[in-house]
Protein backbone atom coordinates (compact mmCIF):
# COMPACT_ATOMS: atom_id res chain seq x y z
CA UNK A 1 0.00 0.00 0.00
CA UNK A 2 0.96 3.20 -0.49
CA UNK A 3 0.06 6.29 2.22
CA UNK A 4 0.23 9.26 1.21
CA UNK A 5 -0.41 12.13 4.35
CA UNK A 6 -0.53 16.15 3.70
CA UNK A 7 1.49 15.97 0.73
CA UNK A 8 1.68 19.35 -1.20
CA UNK A 9 3.87 21.62 -3.27
CA UNK A 10 4.45 24.66 -4.50
CA UNK A 11 6.33 25.89 -7.51
CA UNK A 12 7.87 29.83 -7.15
CA UNK A 13 4.89 30.66 -4.81
CA UNK A 14 2.64 28.65 -7.26
CA UNK A 15 0.13 26.28 -5.49
CA UNK A 16 0.85 23.29 -7.42
CA UNK A 17 -0.74 20.57 -4.87
CA UNK A 18 -2.86 21.38 -1.96
CA UNK A 19 -2.24 19.17 1.27
CA UNK A 20 -3.97 16.02 0.62
CA UNK A 21 -4.04 12.73 1.77
CA UNK A 22 -4.53 9.23 -0.03
CA UNK A 23 -4.32 5.78 -0.06
CA UNK A 24 -3.00 3.58 -3.29
CA UNK A 25 -4.31 0.47 -2.52
CA UNK A 26 -2.24 -2.84 -2.34
CA UNK A 27 -3.02 -5.10 -6.46
CA UNK A 28 -5.90 -2.54 -7.21
CA UNK A 29 -5.34 0.47 -10.18
CA UNK A 30 -5.69 3.61 -9.10
CA UNK A 31 -6.26 6.57 -11.92
CA UNK A 32 -4.82 10.17 -11.39
CA UNK A 33 -7.58 12.08 -13.46
CA UNK A 34 -7.87 16.03 -13.86
CA UNK A 35 -7.89 18.83 -15.90
CA UNK A 36 -4.21 19.98 -17.51
CA UNK A 37 -2.34 21.44 -15.11
CA UNK A 38 -4.22 20.10 -11.39
CA UNK A 39 -0.80 17.94 -10.20
CA UNK A 40 -1.27 14.86 -11.81
CA UNK A 41 2.21 14.73 -12.87
CA UNK A 42 3.14 16.40 -9.42
CA UNK A 43 1.80 14.19 -7.21
CA UNK A 44 3.32 11.22 -9.58
CA UNK A 45 6.64 12.45 -9.00
CA UNK A 46 6.20 13.09 -5.28
CA UNK A 47 5.78 9.84 -5.10
CA UNK A 48 8.40 8.96 -7.02
CA UNK A 49 10.82 11.27 -4.97
CA UNK A 50 11.67 13.04 -7.75
CA UNK A 51 10.57 16.29 -6.20
CA UNK A 52 11.00 17.21 -2.82
CA UNK A 53 7.42 18.13 -1.06
CA UNK A 54 7.28 20.82 1.17
CA UNK A 55 4.60 19.54 3.76
CA UNK A 56 3.96 15.95 4.28
CA UNK A 57 4.97 12.20 4.10
CA UNK A 58 4.56 9.17 1.74
CA UNK A 59 5.01 5.59 2.99
CA UNK A 60 5.08 2.47 0.40
CA UNK A 61 4.02 -0.18 3.25
CA UNK A 62 6.44 0.76 6.12
CA UNK A 63 8.86 2.54 4.24
CA UNK A 64 9.26 6.02 4.10
CA UNK A 65 9.63 7.88 1.16
CA UNK A 66 13.21 9.59 2.20
CA UNK A 67 17.10 10.45 0.76
CA UNK A 68 17.99 7.03 2.58
CA UNK A 69 15.25 5.49 1.15
CA UNK A 70 14.42 6.25 -2.25
CA UNK A 71 16.78 4.24 -4.20
CA UNK A 72 15.28 0.82 -2.63
CA UNK A 73 11.81 1.73 -3.26
CA UNK A 74 12.58 2.95 -7.13
CA UNK A 75 14.02 -0.81 -7.03
CA UNK A 76 10.79 -2.43 -6.26
CA UNK A 77 8.37 0.47 -8.40
CA UNK A 78 8.50 0.59 -12.23
CA UNK A 79 7.58 4.03 -13.36
CA UNK A 80 7.14 5.88 -16.53
CA UNK A 81 6.94 9.59 -16.08
CA UNK A 82 5.12 12.41 -19.05
CA UNK A 83 7.91 12.86 -20.97
CA UNK A 84 9.52 9.45 -20.98
CA UNK A 85 12.68 10.01 -19.38
CA UNK A 86 14.66 7.77 -21.46
CA UNK A 87 18.41 8.77 -21.56
CA UNK A 88 18.99 9.62 -25.09
CA UNK A 89 22.70 8.67 -25.18
CA UNK A 90 21.95 4.92 -24.36
CA UNK A 91 20.07 2.63 -26.81
CA UNK A 92 16.78 1.70 -26.22
CA UNK A 93 18.48 -1.65 -24.96
CA UNK A 94 20.42 -0.21 -22.69
CA UNK A 95 18.05 2.07 -21.28
CA UNK A 96 15.59 -0.64 -20.51
CA UNK A 97 18.76 -3.18 -19.19
CA UNK A 98 20.40 -0.12 -17.19
CA UNK A 99 18.81 -1.20 -13.64
CA UNK A 100 18.82 -4.57 -13.92
CA UNK A 101 22.67 -4.39 -14.97
CA UNK A 102 23.73 -2.20 -11.79
CA UNK A 103 22.18 -5.12 -9.51
CA UNK A 104 24.05 -7.77 -11.36
CA UNK A 105 21.62 -9.82 -13.51
CA UNK A 106 23.93 -11.73 -16.13
CA UNK A 107 23.52 -10.71 -20.02
CA UNK A 108 21.35 -14.07 -20.29
CA UNK A 109 18.95 -13.57 -17.92
CA UNK A 110 18.53 -9.55 -19.18
CA UNK A 111 18.16 -10.64 -23.01
CA UNK A 112 15.43 -13.17 -21.82
CA UNK A 113 12.91 -10.67 -19.78
CA UNK A 114 13.83 -8.01 -22.62
CA UNK A 115 12.97 -10.72 -24.86
CA UNK A 116 9.51 -11.47 -22.84
CA UNK A 117 8.37 -7.97 -22.20
CA UNK A 118 9.07 -6.41 -25.81
CA UNK A 119 6.17 -9.24 -26.56
CA UNK A 120 4.25 -8.33 -24.23
CA UNK A 121 4.56 -4.38 -24.80
CA UNK A 122 4.79 -5.45 -28.86
CA UNK A 123 8.29 -3.38 -29.21
CA UNK A 124 10.30 -4.59 -32.65
CA UNK A 125 13.15 -6.44 -31.05
CA UNK A 126 15.32 -5.03 -34.35
CA UNK A 127 14.23 -1.48 -32.70
CA UNK A 128 15.81 -1.87 -29.44
CA UNK A 129 19.47 -1.70 -31.00
CA UNK A 130 17.94 2.10 -31.54
CA UNK A 131 18.62 4.95 -29.71
CA UNK A 132 15.47 6.91 -28.56
CA UNK A 133 15.88 9.57 -31.03
CA UNK A 134 15.58 7.36 -33.77
CA UNK A 135 12.73 5.81 -32.33
CA UNK A 136 8.74 6.58 -33.34
CA UNK A 137 7.02 8.50 -30.23
CA UNK A 138 4.89 4.79 -30.24
CA UNK A 139 7.81 3.15 -29.75
CA UNK A 140 9.93 5.25 -27.37
CA UNK A 141 6.38 5.18 -25.35
CA UNK A 142 6.82 1.41 -25.20
CA UNK A 143 10.52 1.12 -24.23
CA UNK A 144 9.93 3.75 -21.49
CA UNK A 145 6.89 0.97 -20.38
CA UNK A 146 9.31 -2.09 -20.86
CA UNK A 147 11.55 -0.35 -18.26
CA UNK A 148 9.15 0.48 -15.92
CA UNK A 149 8.23 -3.75 -16.02
CA UNK A 150 12.05 -4.65 -16.72
CA UNK A 151 12.60 -5.35 -12.82
CA UNK A 152 9.29 -7.12 -12.24
CA UNK A 153 8.00 -4.56 -9.68
CA UNK A 154 5.44 -4.30 -6.86
CA UNK A 155 4.38 -1.33 -8.04
CA UNK A 156 4.04 0.89 -10.97
CA UNK A 157 3.83 4.52 -10.92
CA UNK A 158 2.69 5.61 -14.77
CA UNK A 159 1.93 9.53 -16.33
CA UNK A 160 0.07 8.85 -19.39
CA UNK A 161 2.28 5.93 -20.51
CA UNK A 162 -0.62 5.61 -23.57
CA UNK A 163 -0.50 9.07 -24.60
CA UNK A 164 1.84 9.44 -27.99
CA UNK A 165 0.22 5.82 -28.92
CA UNK A 166 -2.05 6.11 -32.13
CA UNK A 167 -5.67 4.76 -30.96
CA UNK A 168 -5.73 0.84 -32.87
CA UNK A 169 -1.98 0.11 -31.17
CA UNK A 170 -3.08 2.27 -27.92
CA UNK A 171 -6.24 -0.15 -27.20
CA UNK A 172 -4.51 -3.22 -28.42
CA UNK A 173 -2.05 -2.10 -25.31
CA UNK A 174 -4.51 -0.90 -23.00
CA UNK A 175 -5.70 -4.22 -22.99
CA UNK A 176 -2.42 -6.23 -22.80
CA UNK A 177 -1.52 -4.13 -19.90
CA UNK A 178 -4.33 -4.50 -17.88
CA UNK A 179 -3.93 -8.29 -17.71
CA UNK A 180 -0.29 -7.50 -16.68
CA UNK A 181 -1.86 -5.47 -13.48
CA UNK A 182 -4.38 -8.05 -12.94
CA UNK A 183 -2.63 -11.46 -13.22
CA UNK A 184 0.54 -9.95 -11.89
CA UNK A 185 -1.08 -7.72 -8.85
CA UNK A 186 0.47 -5.10 -9.31
CA UNK A 187 -0.36 -2.07 -7.41
CA UNK A 188 -0.78 0.62 -10.10
CA UNK A 189 -1.38 4.64 -9.80
CA UNK A 190 -1.99 5.50 -13.34
CA UNK A 191 -2.48 8.96 -14.65
CA UNK A 192 -4.74 9.71 -17.68
CA UNK A 193 -6.57 12.82 -18.93
CA UNK A 194 -8.58 10.50 -20.98
CA UNK A 195 -11.86 9.48 -19.21
CA UNK A 196 -12.53 6.03 -20.97
CA UNK A 197 -8.75 5.33 -20.02
CA UNK A 198 -9.79 5.42 -16.53
CA UNK A 199 -12.80 3.81 -17.04
CA UNK A 200 -11.10 0.35 -18.81
CA UNK A 201 -8.34 0.51 -15.77
CA UNK A 202 -10.03 1.48 -12.33
CA UNK A 203 -10.46 0.26 -9.24
CA UNK A 204 -10.48 3.52 -8.43
CA UNK A 205 -10.21 7.11 -9.62
CA UNK A 206 -8.87 10.19 -7.87
CA UNK A 207 -10.41 13.47 -9.72
CA UNK A 208 -8.45 16.33 -8.86
CA UNK A 209 -8.83 20.19 -9.82
CA UNK A 210 -6.35 23.27 -9.05
CA UNK A 211 -4.47 20.74 -7.22
CA UNK A 212 -7.33 19.16 -4.89
CA UNK A 213 -9.27 16.21 -4.76
CA UNK A 214 -12.45 16.42 -5.86
CA UNK A 215 -13.82 12.88 -5.41
CA UNK A 216 -12.30 9.45 -5.51
CA UNK A 217 -14.16 6.18 -5.94
CA UNK A 218 -15.17 3.77 -8.56
CA UNK A 219 -16.04 4.85 -11.83
CA UNK A 220 -19.76 4.38 -10.75
CA UNK A 221 -19.67 5.94 -7.42
CA UNK A 222 -18.50 9.32 -9.41
CA UNK A 223 -20.56 9.09 -12.40
CA UNK A 224 -23.86 8.70 -10.45
CA UNK A 225 -23.21 10.32 -6.75
CA UNK A 226 -21.06 13.09 -8.25
CA UNK A 227 -20.00 14.95 -5.18
CA UNK A 228 -19.44 18.62 -6.80
CA UNK A 229 -21.06 19.97 -10.04
CA UNK A 230 -17.31 20.26 -11.68
CA UNK A 231 -17.25 16.00 -11.55
CA UNK A 232 -20.83 16.17 -13.63
CA UNK A 233 -19.34 18.72 -15.84
CA UNK A 234 -15.67 16.46 -16.42
CA UNK A 235 -17.99 13.23 -17.35
CA UNK A 236 -20.47 15.18 -18.85
CA UNK A 237 -17.78 15.87 -21.41
CA UNK A 238 -15.89 13.02 -21.92
CA UNK A 239 -18.70 10.31 -21.81
CA UNK A 240 -19.64 9.87 -25.46
CA UNK A 241 -16.12 8.33 -26.03
CA UNK A 242 -16.28 5.81 -22.83
CA UNK A 243 -18.73 3.17 -24.40
CA UNK A 244 -17.06 2.01 -26.85
CA UNK A 245 -13.66 1.33 -25.00
CA UNK A 246 -15.61 -0.06 -22.49
CA UNK A 247 -17.36 -2.55 -24.39
CA UNK A 248 -15.31 -4.24 -27.39
CA UNK A 249 -12.59 -5.02 -28.46
CA UNK A 250 -10.68 -5.57 -25.58
CA UNK A 251 -10.86 -9.11 -24.06
CA UNK A 252 -12.28 -8.02 -20.59
CA UNK A 253 -16.05 -7.83 -19.50
CA UNK A 254 -17.98 -4.95 -20.54
CA UNK A 255 -18.73 -2.81 -17.61
CA UNK A 256 -22.07 -0.72 -17.39
CA UNK A 257 -21.40 2.72 -16.93
CA UNK A 258 -25.17 3.43 -17.13
CA UNK A 259 -26.67 2.57 -13.70
CA UNK A 260 -26.01 -0.90 -14.13
CA UNK A 261 -23.99 -0.48 -10.93
CA UNK A 262 -21.98 -4.02 -11.81
CA UNK A 263 -18.15 -3.17 -10.94
P1 LIG B 1 -0.83 17.98 -14.71
O1 LIG B 1 0.13 16.84 -14.79
O2 LIG B 1 -2.08 17.67 -13.95
O3 LIG B 1 -1.15 18.55 -16.05
P2 LIG B 1 1.34 19.27 -13.26
O4 LIG B 1 1.40 18.49 -12.01
O5 LIG B 1 2.37 19.02 -14.28
O6 LIG B 1 -0.13 19.17 -13.89
O7 LIG B 1 1.40 20.82 -12.88
C1 LIG B 1 0.64 21.39 -11.83
C2 LIG B 1 0.99 22.86 -11.74
O8 LIG B 1 2.33 23.02 -11.28
C3 LIG B 1 0.91 23.60 -13.06
O9 LIG B 1 0.44 24.88 -12.82
C4 LIG B 1 2.34 23.61 -13.53
O10 LIG B 1 2.59 24.72 -14.35
C5 LIG B 1 3.10 23.72 -12.23
N1 LIG B 1 4.44 23.09 -12.30
C6 LIG B 1 4.67 21.78 -12.44
N2 LIG B 1 6.00 21.50 -12.44
C7 LIG B 1 6.62 22.71 -12.29
C8 LIG B 1 8.00 23.12 -12.19
N3 LIG B 1 9.00 22.23 -12.25
N4 LIG B 1 8.24 24.43 -12.03
C9 LIG B 1 7.24 25.34 -11.95
N5 LIG B 1 5.93 25.01 -12.02
C10 LIG B 1 5.62 23.73 -12.19
MG1 LIG C 1 1.02 15.91 -16.38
Amino acid sequence: MIHVENISKSFDGQVALQPISLTFRRAETSILIGPSGCGKSTLLKLLLGLIPADTGRIRFDDVELSDSSVQQIRQRTGYVIQEGGLFPHLTAKENIALLARSIGWTEAVISARIAEIAKITQMPVEKLASYPAQLSGGQRQRVSLMRALMLDPDVLLLDEPLGALDPLIRSELQADLKDIFESLGKTVVMVTHDLAEAAFFADEIVLLREGQIVQKGSFEELQQKPADPFVTKFFGAQIDRVAPLLSAPHGSSPRSFNGGGNS
